[in-house]
């Protein structure tokens, strides 16, 4: 792998300098509840590479997971979380997830979100898979992400002293290596009107979501291709639990057409998975049926798949007829008409895809990573919450929790501000035969859907890994002037990393799936640590990931 610290060559002197004392790079749910939590008590800057509600978040459906209910409790929802997770969990992450999840989901009803309410008028509560109690907050029925967006782009955008940089590329961290230290000092970026610039700040936050982008068969929007993750690794911090990416079991499978979620809120309203003759493919798998986690529903769809040839199954709603499905699921009804489908008269061709990125950037519980200054949340931070499976509906809570908690972390150091200072960065660029960026891109994502996807074995991955040798021979070593070059350069590093941590994990456990390592090891309930610039990956066992302060030492 290239070794390179930083993407480009540049001298910081040659270029614009902004300062201020957080630069946030991401507008989903963790970057906005960040920013929103630094308030009017510092000067902020917030960065999203394209429009501001183009995110997970805003495209999250089922809702929001949280203990609300009188009869339910923060036990039930930890329970329930730690069992998802597959023994890989941190337990006192999860117990803080849940506890203050409920108080931040209270806060956000208070700052005005929609949600869809029972005759009561409290709010409606879901099932979602996993989950032994009703407790999912919805709006619309399945557009949650959209109006959480909503309402906290709209408390952003109110705030005097944060300022929202949108269609501007997050490159690098910026890191002070001065006098044998180390800090984060900023951010190099890029605007199309603008060029480059630099961002001199106390603290950086990566809200940078997650790297769906890097499967051929994926949910995320095309802004999810792991940057976050990548510049953390340059800049010298320390990942984790890169081999978990949760598939989710239900995207449409329709030629040609995007892979859309089918929320699994439908199937916690009774839906089952069938295949050609109506049969359920889920009876005798698990005792919750269709509604098991999504790791053991993925996982039985693909080996149907496998052993009848077949190249999807298929959702069965109609017991909920075309009126009901309409009225709980308005958005995706109308997205099902598109394509001339009608939920309650039709079977739902689906089959799964790369959801969620269990891995990250290792933080304590405030946010915090082992580069002083350099701070992550949301899906780019790996704070052992979801252990090796994430709960459905815990991500839009994790970036509500850890995003109020790293402003607070952040408000609270006292230490200086490390820049400006002055960088000369030289890069020896390969110019060797043409490049076909799009190529790239398509042929690696279809190598980690084929060989690193819902089941792994240990050979089909030491061959990827010989492809990405070839690939960083003619991507990796090259300067790319442009968001669509950094991206690949990113989706490589990311790619590679996942693929290497997939075949340290001689097991399967939760989202991770070997078939040449069946079983689950209990002399791997832990989570490996990778830094770019050890030469293996260290060890760190349950209980230990995020509880103490990494960023201190
Ligand atoms: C279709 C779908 C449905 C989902 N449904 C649910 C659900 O119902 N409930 C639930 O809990 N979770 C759900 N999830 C997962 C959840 O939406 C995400 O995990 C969560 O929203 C991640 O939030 P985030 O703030 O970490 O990142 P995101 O919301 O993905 O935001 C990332 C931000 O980073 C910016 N960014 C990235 N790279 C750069 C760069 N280099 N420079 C500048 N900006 C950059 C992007 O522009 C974007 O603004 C769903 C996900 C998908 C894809």
């Amino acid at each position: 792998m290239s070794d390179r610290q930083l993407l480009i060559p540049f001298r910081s002197n040659l270029l614009p300098q902004i300062f201020c004392d957080t630069v946030v790079v991401g507008s989903g749910v963790a970057g906005l509840r960040t920013a929103i939590g630094l308030g009017d008590r510092s000067d902020v800057i917030l960065l999203a590479k394209e429009a501001l509600d183009l995110s997970n978040t805003s495209w999250a459906q089922g809702g929001i997971a949280a203990a609300l209910s009188p009869d339910d409790t923060i036990d039930g929802h930890v329970n329930d979380t730690l069992e998802a997770g597959a023994g890989l969990c941190e337990p006192d992450p999860v117990r803080l997830l849940v506890q203050q999840g409920a108080d931040e989901v209270r806060r956000l009803l208070g700052w005005g979100m929609r949600v869809d309410r029972d005759n009561a008028g409290a709010p409606a509560l879901g099932l979602e898979g996993g989950h032994h109690h009703h407790r999912i907050l919805h709006t619309d029925g399945d557009a949650t992400g959209t109006e959480l967006a909503r309402c906290l782009i709209e408390r952003a955008r109110a705030l005097q002293r944060l300022r929202i940089f949108d269609r501007c590329f997050a490159l690098d961290v910026l890191v002070d290596r001065r006098r044998g230290q180390r800090r984060a000092a900023g951010v190099l970026s890029w605007h199309p009107r603008h060029g480059l610039q630099i961002i001199w700040a106390k603290a950086v936050v990566l809200a940078t979501g997650g790297c769906g982008q890097l499967w051929r068969e994926t949910s995320n929007p095309r802004v999810a291709t792991g940057d976050g993750v990548a510049m953390a690794w340059r800049a010298g911090a320390t990942l984790a639990d890169l081999e978990f990416m949760q598939f989710h079991p239900t995207t449409l499978y329709v030629a040609g057409a995007p892979r859309h979620l089918i929320s699994e809120a439908v199937r916690g309203e009774g839906a089952t998975l069938v295949d050609r003759q109506g049969r359920s493919i889920m009876d005798g798998v698990h005792a919750l049926g269709s509604l098991a986690t999504r790791d053991i529903v993925s996982r039985t769809i693909i080996r149907h798949l496998a052993s009848t040839g077949e190249s999807h199954v298929l959702l069965d709603a109609r017991a909920m007829g075309s009126d009901g499905f309409r009225t709980r699921f308005p958005g995706l009804a109308r997205m099902l008409g598109g394509y001339g489908l009608d939920a309650g008269r039709d079977l739902i061709p689906v089959h799964p895809a790369a959801h969620y990125f269990v891995g990250g950037v290792r933080t304590d519980m405030d946010g915090r990573t082992d580069l002083p200054g350099l701070y992550a949340c949301g899906e780019a931070a790996a704070t052992g919450v979801h252990g090796a499976n994430r709960l459905a509906s815990n991500s839009l809570l994790e970036g509500l929790v850890f995003g109020a908690r790293a402003a607070e972390a952040i408000l609270a150091d006292d230490s200086p501000q490390a820049g400006p200072f002055t960088i000369v960065h030289e890069v020896e660029a390969t110019e060797r035969g043409e490049l076909d960026l799009s190529d790239i891109r398509s042929s690696l994502r279809s190598a980690m859907w084929r060989n690193v996807g819902v089941e792994r074995s240990g050979a089909r991955m030491q061959d990827v890994l010989g492809m990405f040798d070839f690939w960083n021979r003619y991507a990796m070593e090259r300067v790319f002037d442009a968001p669509d070059g950094w991206e690949v350069q990113n989706l490589l590093t990311v790619g590679r990393l996942a693929t290497q941590a997939a075949l340290a994990r001689t097991e399967s456990r939760g989202t991770h799936a070997r078939s040449d390592f069946p079983d689950t090891s209990e002399a791997m309930a832990g989570h490996f640590l990778w830094r770019s610039d050890a030469a293996k990956p260290a060890w760190s066992p349950v209980g230990q990931l995020a509880c103490t302060r990494v960023g201190s030492t």
